[in-house]
């Protein structure tokens, strides 16, 4: 993909290993961080392996919400001098949370430019989290999605605690209108080689809701 690079670390969960895709890209002003390795023992290994492939450093680092799969790099890469960037509504997550924090806050939907690549951080409403943003490459049609976005794989919604499934609806249709057409998408686990990844996350966030109203009536009755 270019100087997209997506790579997978992988953490525990209820005692099954599963894995987690994050993102950098590769600009002639350093590489960009989407996201950072859900296991902490690749924090470093991840920034020498850019280094020995690329011979670029690490400058700045996004977590597009504020679990740990997301988040969880903002006390190392900050401490390595690298800008690390969340939005408002994630930073008040982790204040609270009494969490590592990032050391820039951005605005909800900011356009930044950094070498030839130009990518929005968009906020579309709640879905997977209440913070998850998503960021477009418009020029080169990449949506990255993370945790917001199921791979075309998933059976399910995975991990719920922290959703809105109602607003997940309508948060999914916000970005399916605004950035048209991409050519990747990359979601937040499992496979991301398929684009239907955005509308099987549509679909599964319909079944999920018919089947809590169905779920509903009968308790009614
Ligand atoms: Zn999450």
């Amino acid at each position: 993909m270019g100087d997209f690079y997506i790579y997978k670390t992988f953490n525990k969960y209820k005692e099954t290993l599963i894995s987690a895709n994050a993102m950098y890209l590769v600009t002639d002003q350093g590489v960009v961080l989407f996201d950072a390795p859900w296991d902490k023992s690749q924090f470093q290994p991840l920034l020498d392996s850019i280094k020995s492939k690329h011979k670029k450093n690490v400058v700045m680092y996004f977590a597009t919400h504020s679990h740990d799969d997301r988040s969880g790099g903002l006390k190392f890469y900050r401490q390595k001098g690298i800008k690390t960037y969340t939005t408002k509504l994630t930073d008040q997550i982790l204040k609270n949370k009494n969490e590592n924090r990032a050391e820039f806050i951005i605005s909800n939907d900011t356009v930044f430019k950094v070498g030839k690549y130009k990518f929005e951080v968009y906020y579309p409403g709640k879905g997977h989290a209440l913070d998850n943003i998503v960021v477009w490459f418009d020029n080169e049609k990449v949506l990255y999605g993370g945790c917001f976005v199921k791979s075309a794989d998933a059976k399910d919604l995975g991990y719920l605690d922290d959703a809105d499934v109602d607003e997940w609806e309508e948060s999914i249709e916000k970005v399916q209108t605004k950035f048209k057409k991409p050519k990747y998408i990359i979601p937040g686990h499992e496979n991301w080689t398929d684009t239907e990844s955005l509308n099987h996350t549509l679909k599964l966030v319909q079944e999920y809701k018919t089947k809590k109203a169905s779920d509903n009536k009968l308790n009614k009755k």
